[in-house]
């Protein structure tokens, strides 16, 4: 048996703020297919998870853990929820806030959060025999595991589901968290500054990121966010591994978000579509086609490129809904344009797990024009209701979604190459222009149909890696 224990700030159901929720939450369930791993995931106690969860955890122990000179004491609870134990870490003044990030001390909170798992190690009733810690509020405790070695033989794996996200603090605030020697610093330092991510890049055993295509873009400058040089000097541990979607979640057939359930009917789509045009005002039109947009509203998703062209697209015959919360100016931006074309647009500015899946359910097209996307999981769950995803070739986009061929009447989507408002332009129009040619339009929708992307297979390619590390007793 390989015991495998998961470390991330997010996880499905408990609490989520984007994809790496969804991750974090499938990929476990998924590596059950391989009966030698069991997984375990280990999460901070937010306040916001809802009181539905708490009052399913138990008490396991508590003790005390030392950043420096602070003293705080956490709580390990555990519940067990679709036969994964899942442990919680509770501590008050780190944890007990409104929300799960943005406070000016993100940095020391989950340096925090990497000390506790180290300790909590010697705590719980499960020995990890692989350490598998997913983006930057995770880095610290796959560096302190390769430091201190808590238990003899763990091995270390890092997931980078985002290289842009750092976790960045002043490089004096060293002996202020940490009690080791100043030898460590160099692995953790980076540019003058502690990293967190970079500490973790620098002692895992293992790198992963969430895409082929993202495995490669990182080991530029263009994507790397300047830790190209990191990554080059790793590649011999770096593997892009592709991300899939939990296929019983994201589910048309059964989703009970969506008004009417369906497989594939185009005309059960219309029927969603009509009742989302009366909830949201917008002219009840069930040909008209619906172009929409669910993200987090930051430069990343290319939302630049939107904001330069969309007021000349929807002059065409098109309805466009964005679902998002972000940053003001984005969210200023289509709030502005749904008030000055009430008939075409709407913006909802919230972030809403059931209108998402209404959204997906309803539309024609999936917009996601990303400047850089490790993965991306929007553009499967639109596959998987049914929607064609429009998207720039970038990482998981560009393994994920295969522009239509109108000669060999191959491809599942649109997509075009560089980062250019104008492109965008182009391949929405063309979209438009198949959606009303039906022969292509209609197989089109036969590929966007068989496309697949359940963890199947990946989950099997993160069973060997960790095969390769901790070989099980019976190939030894
Ligand atoms: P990222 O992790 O960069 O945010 P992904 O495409 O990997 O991007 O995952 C985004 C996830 O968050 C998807 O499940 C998407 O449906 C969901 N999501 C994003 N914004 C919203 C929102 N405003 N309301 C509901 N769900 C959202």
């Amino acid at each position: 048996m390989e015991n495998v224990l998961f470390v991330a700030s997010e996880c499905v159901p408990f609490i989520k703020t984007g994809g790496l929720a969804d991750v974090v939450g499938s990929l476990p369930q998924a590596l059950k297919q391989n009966e030698q791993i069991e997984t375990r995931v280990i999460l901070p106690l937010y306040d916001e998870i809802a009181d539905e969860w708490r009052s399913k955890m138990e008490y396991l122990t508590s003790f005390d853990v030392k950043l420096g000179w602070r003293n705080q004491e956490v709580s390990i609870f555990t519940l067990t929820h679709d036969q994964i134990i899942y442990y919680f870490i509770a501590n008050d003044y780190y944890f007990t806030r409104k929300g799960i990030y943005g406070y000016y001390d993100d940095g020391e909170r989950f340096v925090f959060f990497g000390q506790a798992v180290i300790e909590a190690l010697a705590h719980l009733d499960f020995k990890p025999d692989i350490l598998h810690a997913h983006d930057w509020q995770a880095g610290i405790a796959v560096a302190l595991a390769n430091i201190l070695k808590p238990i003899d033989g763990m091995k270390t794996v890092f997931t980078i589901h985002n290289i842009k996200y750092q976790g960045l603090m002043p490089i004096d605030t060293f002996p202020d968290f940490f009690e080791l020697e100043r030898e460590h610093i160099g692995g953790m330092e980076w540019d003058g500054m502690l990293n967190c991510l970079k500490s973790a890049l620098f002692h895992a055993d293992k790198i992963t990121t969430v895409s082929p295509t993202y495995a490669e873009e990182i080991k530029n400058p263009y994507y790397g966010e300047g830790l190209d040089p990191m990554l080059i000097e790793r590649e011999q541990d770096l593997v892009g591994i592709l991300n899939g979607i939990d296929t019983r979640e994201y589910n048309p057939l059964t989703d009970p978000n969506l008004s009417v359930n369906y497989r594939s009917a185009r005309a059960k789509k219309i029927e969603n579509r009509i009742i989302l045009q009366k909830k949201l005002g917008l002219p009840i039109e069930g040909n008209m086609p619906l172009y929409i947009i669910i993200t987090r509203l930051v430069e990343q998703k290319g939302l630049h490129l939107v904001q330069t062209i969309l007021e000349e697209f929807i002059q065409e015959d098109v309805q466009f809904i964005i679902l998002g919360t972000g940053e003001p100016e984005f969210e200023h931006y289509f709030s502005d344009l749904a008030n000055r074309y009430p008939n075409k647009v709407s913006a909802l500015i919230t972030f809403n797990e059931g209108l998402a899946r209404q959204l997906y359910a309803s539309a024609d097209f999936f917009v996601m024009p990303s400047k850089f996307e490790p993965c991306g999981l929007a553009q499967l769950i639109a596959l998987q209701y049914k929607t064609v995803p429009i998207v720039r070739e970038t990482g998981g986009l560009k393994d994920t979604v295969i522009p239509y061929n109108e000669l060999t009447g191959e491809g599942n989507g649109f997509s075009f190459a560089n980062y250019n408002a104008h492109e965008l332009l182009r391949v929405l129009r063309y979209s438009l222009a198949i959606y009303h040619y039906q022969t292509e339009w209609q197989q089109l929708l036969r590929n966007v149909n068989k496309s697949q992307f359940s963890w199947k297979d990946s989950a099997h390619d993160y069973s060997n890696l960790y095969e390769q590390l901790v070989p099980t007793p019976i190939y030894r």
